[in-house]
């Protein structure tokens, strides 16, 4: 259960770090996120901070799912491909907003977790798959927004293949200086505008699938 008193103190902490945007907030509030970390963690739950889950990942800090949220600019209209379901969380958040979410795991145990938590929540516009995210969700495309939830050296050439016209990237990428920043990319009539938003820290977006068994 959630404690009534940690969700306010963290939903008080968002809007003051500058978070605005009413819809992404409530959205914050209404997914119990004591649902979707260890049970070793669930003091921690509703603390703005990111935790360890399962196969070496992390389920991100709440100011970063709410920040990447704000400038991806939902609405209930869009269809929405995340990359990097890993805990589920931002998936979650992001299917209170959208039309629909298409998220895409290359760890097997992580993906059929985060498709019980959905189900368990009555998510019914949440699509999962269990793939490469370089790749996209070609299948599916064109996409309205997408997120990437995981740090990449660039931006995949298929995730821009893949954003609709008017369509909208967040995404974090690795820099020359050793750190990684958020990016915003616009897909326009005349091509991709980018927009570099605030430094940030990500695990690794990571090529292919790994065997069974196996954490890389
Ligand atoms: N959005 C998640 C954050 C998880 S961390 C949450 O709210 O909990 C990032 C996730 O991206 C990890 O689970 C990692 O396995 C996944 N990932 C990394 N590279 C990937 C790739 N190429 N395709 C799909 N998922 C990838």
């Amino acid at each position: 259960m959630s404690d009534p008193a940690a969700v306010a103190h963290l939903i008080m902490e968002l809007r003051h770090h500058g978070i605005r945007d009413a819809r992404v907030l409530e959205a914050i509030e209404k997914t119990p996120r004591d649902l979707f970390v260890e049970d070793g963690c669930l003091s921690r739950a509703w603390e703005d901070t990111a935790l360890p889950i399962a196969c070496g990942q992390t389920i991100s800090q709440p100011y970063i799912v709410a920040y990447m949220t704000e400038q991806l600019e939902v609405s209930p209209r869009h269809r929405v491909l995340e990359v990097g379901t890993g805990s589920g969380y931002q998936g979650a958040v992001l299917a209170r907003l959208a039309r629909r979410v298409f998220t895409v795991e290359r760890h097997r145990p992580l993906l059929e977790q985060a498709r019980r938590r959905f189900a368990l929540l009555g998510l019914d516009n949440i699509e999962t798959r269990l793939a490469d995210g370089y790749k996209g969700w070609p299948e599916a495309a064109p996409f309205d927004r997408i997120i990437v939830t995981a740090a990449a050296p660039r931006v995949p050439e298929a995730l821009l293949d893949q954003l609709a016209e008017g369509g909208v990237m967040v995404i974090p990428v690795d820099t020359p200086r050793g750190y990684q920043e958020l990016l915003r990319i616009r897909r326009t009539p005349h091509g991709f505008e980018r927009e570099r938003l605030i430094p940030v820290r990500f695990v690794p977006m990571l090529p292919g699938v790994p065997r069974p068994g196996s954490d890389t």
